[in-house]
């Protein structure tokens, strides 16, 4: 067998493998021309399918153009009390940002969302100085369930998977990239859903990948489940469901703005 036929018998058990696959990925495209005829000529190995679509970045906000705004500082809009879905009692400031209110409750998104791209921008509060998991504690919940924690680590130790960046107690982060106790830290996260079989049972799990102030601090992570303060994490079948903002009753102060999200194909 030559070598070309070992190529081309490699990616033909890829794709019988991977019966998921609903459509031949470009990179295994390639190499099945590869292997069929070798020299090839330019157009052999050049796609011209649908093209992707446009979008735009906003010069002034850096908003994409396909983007869901929600939060940009002037109002509540798009987000209700995750307690009883009545109005947001966190404060809204009038530097455009939104702070939480202690003992008010966690806020969610009116809307529900699958797999996201999602940025937003917190920062943690130099008045108050608490210490471990109560010093400016919050978390971005991608549907309602999964954890990325907020929290300020400056000069302020904890267990290490549930620091700022972690995976609430399922993922260390690679870096921590704080931003000074009081400045803002962004936070830019790549997030697909799970998929559960008919049967409601875990079929693929979640994967997130986050940037902390543009630093990798989660690589493509396969969540484990629920992320739990106490006890492992769970796999109830669920769909699309609100992103969610804690509010740790522990007068964290912590703030958020400019919030914006891209709805992904799965
Ligand atoms: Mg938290």
């Amino acid at each position: 067998m030559n070598k070309n036929l070992i190529v081309l018998g490699l990616s033909i058990g890829l794709l019988s493998c991977n019966q998921t696959t609903k459509e031949v990925s470009v990179k295994e495209q390639i190499i099945l021309t590869e292997a069929a005829a070798e020299p090839t000529k330019p157009e052999e190995t050049e796609v011209w399918g649908a093209k992707p679509k446009t979008v735009t970045v906003d010069a002034r906000t850096g908003i994409p153009s396909d983007a869901i705004v929600l939060f940009d500082g002037t109002n509540f809009d798009e987000w209700i009390s995750a307690t009883d879905s009545t109005a947001v009692k966190w404060d809204l400031n009038k530097d455009g940002s939104m702070t939480v209110k202690d003992k008010a409750g966690d806020i969610q998104t009116k809307r529900n969302f699958g797999s996201v791209q999602l940025h937003l921008e917190w920062r943690s509060n130099p008045a108050k100085r608490l210490s471990g998991q109560n010093r400016s504690n919050s978390g971005v919940f991608l549907q309602n369930r999964y954890e990325v924690q907020i929290l300020d680590n400056n000069d302020n130790g904890t267990y290490v998977n549930g620091q700022v960046g972690a995976i609430y107690k399922q993922a260390i982060p690679l870096a921590k990239a704080s931003s000074p106790t009081g400045d803002w830290n962004a936070y830019d996260i790549i997030y697909h859903q799970p998929v559960f079989d008919d049967k409601g049972k875990l079929a693929e799990k979640a994967t997130i990948t986050v940037l902390h102030n543009g630093v990798l601090v989660q690589d493509h992570f396969q969540i484990q489940g629920t992320t739990e303060y106490i006890g492992w994490p769970k796999n109830n079948v669920h769909g699309k469901q609100p992103i969610k903002l804690q509010d740790h009753q522990d007068q964290s102060g912590v703030s958020f703005k400019n919030i914006w999200i891209r709805e992904l194909e799965d």
